[in-house]
């Protein structure tokens, strides 16, 4: 699709972050668009220098990891998202190209129909293909970067670029992509990427298996979600990275857990007792709360531990 109406046809004016965020959170923003493929994204960049969009540009996928501010956000919200499963990814033989707004789970799934391993640990993330290339996703001791070779991106003067993994920059949960101005990169000793480019897609490598194994490695890894995440409650996901200190096999939730936090609140926003480093909202919880919890929850696994948890969430600033 062209540059045209396509895009300037969906822009809504004030809506609110919560209806964009997995767990429900968030204020205020001045627009949202929804974005599908590479011309609809240059057309959005064409509407920003032309000031027909407000300013600043705010990439996201499901909204699966970020924290929204009550108090909102100015400028537009642009979702990527998928108009076409079939044509927004590319096979050939185990690589596949495949779009930012593409959802993980339907990747899994594509991937173990054709009898594609390694994308199994996907079935279970909530998240899009330009999420999981910012955050290095990753589950079961299996990440991102295992399995992406490159990153395609679009600057805001509209020039596509494709870059080796490698300048990625990856590490636990971690890359060179800051995302926007909210979460610039922690990730130091890379040439930086363009200002205020977004992931357009990604190229990615599996190896051939059996169908019926990777469909089996699929079912094991949701029926171990189901068992042990609150999945059906809304929620960021992990909240805390694990920790690289302290007692062997201690995750994030392992320490919360025996801190004895699990059930623990403030407001709508509650420690969950399936899973401690998942808090879930139980209804009408808002940033305040969870950024009280956190720090909450920091302060005691310090107290009892020693260790400070970092946030693997990523928490906007208004
Ligand atoms: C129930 C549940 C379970 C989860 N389990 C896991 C898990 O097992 N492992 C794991 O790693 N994560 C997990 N998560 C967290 C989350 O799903 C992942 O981090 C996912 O990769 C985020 O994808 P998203 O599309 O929702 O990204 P978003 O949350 O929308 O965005 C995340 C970051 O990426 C940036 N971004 C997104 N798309 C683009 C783009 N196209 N261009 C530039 N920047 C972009 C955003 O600006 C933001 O900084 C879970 C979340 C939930 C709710």
């Amino acid at each position: 699709m062209g540059a045209g109406l396509g895009c300037r046809s969906r822009i809504r004016p004030r809506e609110r972050l919560s209806r964009f965020s997995s767990i429900r959170i968030g204020g205020p923003v001045s627009a949202v668009i929804s974005v599908s493929g590479p011309a609809e994204m240059e057309e959005v960049f064409s509407l920003r220098s032309r000031e027909e969009i407000p300013g600043p540009l705010h990439f996201v996928g499901r909204g699966s990891n970020i924290l929204f501010p009550d108090r909102g956000l100015e400028g537009t919200l642009v979702r990527l998202e998928t108009a076409d499963l079939s044509s927004s990814c590319r096979w050939r033989e185990e690589e596949v190209y495949v779009e930012a707004g593409y959802p993980l789970p339907a990747l899994a799934r594509e991937a173990a129909r054709r009898g594609i391993g390694g994308f199994e640990f996907l079935s279970g993330i909530p998240g899009t293909v330009g999420g999981a290339t910012v955050m290095n996703a990753g589950a079961g001791g299996r990440e991102w970067a295992s399995l992406c070779r490159s990153v395609t991106i679009m600057t805001p003067a509209g020039s596509v670029e494709t870059l080796p993994a490698e300048r990625m920059g990856y590490g636990y949960r971690t890359s060179l992509f800051g995302g926007n101005r909210h979460s610039g990169s922690e990730v130091t000793g890379f040439e930086p990427l363009p200002e205020g480019s977004v992931v357009l897609g990604a190229l990615l490598s599996g190896f051939s298996a059996r169908p019926d194994e990777c469909q089996s490695g699929l079912a094991r890894h949701l029926e171990y979600r189901k068992r042990t995440q609150p999945i059906d409650e809304p929620s960021l996901g992990s909240v805390f990275r694990n920790p690289s200190k302290g007692p062997p096999g201690y995750t994030a939730g392992r320490l919360i857990e025996e801190t004895g936090l699990k059930g623990e609140f403030r407001g709508g926003i509650m420690v969950s007792r399936r899973h401690a480093n998942f808090f879930v909202n139980t209804g009408g919880g808002c940033e305040r709360d969870f950024r009280e919890l956190l720090d909450y929850v920091s302060g005691r696994v310090r107290e009892r531990w020693g260790i400070v948890l970092e946030p693997e969430v990523r928490v906007w600033n208004a």
